[in-house]
């Protein structure tokens, strides 16, 4: 039958483990009630919220390699040359040359490549303002514009140094003060950010 709990008593309970927690949580939960009377919880899954990025690095259950959501400023890096690679077609791996050939280290053959961003740029974390390095890959030709448009990769590489610092100012001089909701992933082996998506600004 397993036990019979008034809800007032389930209520002060969940309230207990809510305060006792670190971080701020929700508990969602779905039970089964009869007058008045708690019958079985059905389903139960604790949601943490983190305030900062730093309170997320620093949780001990960290699930850092499932991507987050978190608000921050984005700051392009002028001074990084390295700015695309290329990319294999297939598995997206970073191209490397072997005997005048484009090699994938994944698929462990000459795969056909194209070229694709990595802008390294600084993130400030909205709430603490902390700051981190990271690096944009493809949503860096919808950051970034050309006389109102979009910039393809293929386009950007083509122009002069001078041009591409042109167009990463002005990025930085019309955005870098805006406050972008950003899908971030840990990079394990360097400790930077990947932003894999800058989310819709919301509109009130
Ligand atoms: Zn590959």
């Amino acid at each position: 039958m397993g036990n019979i709990i008034e809800n007032e008593e389930f209520k002060s309970n969940l309230q207990q483990l809510l305060q006792n927690k670190k971080f701020k949580r929700t508990l969602k939960i779905l039970y089964k009630e009869k007058q008045g009377q708690l019958l079985s919880v059905q389903s139960c899954e604790i949601i943490d919220h983190f305030d900062t990025i730093r309170q997320r690095l620093d949780d001990k259950h960290r699930t850092l390699y499932d991507s987050f959501e978190h608000n921050c400023y984005i700051i392009l890096d002028l001074e990084e040359r390295k700015r695309w690679f290329d990319q294999c077609k297939i598995c997206s791996t970073k191209m490397k040359q072997e005997q005048n050939k484009l090699h994938c280290p994944n698929c462990k053959q000459n795969t056909e490549s194209k070229l694709a961003f990595c802008l390294r740029v600084r993130i400030v974390d909205v709430n603490s303002q902390d700051t981190y390095d990271a690096i944009i890959f493809e949503e860096a030709s919808h950051y970034l514009s050309l006389n109102g448009k979009k910039i393809s990769v293929k386009t950007f590489s083509d122009l002069s140094l001078n041009s591409q610092n042109n167009i990463l100012n002005e990025a930085n001089e019309k955005k870098s003060n805006i406050i972008h909701l950003l899908q971030l992933q840990l990079i394990q082996k360097t400790e930077n950010f990947k932003i894999k998506k800058i989310m819709p600004q919301k509109t009130e």
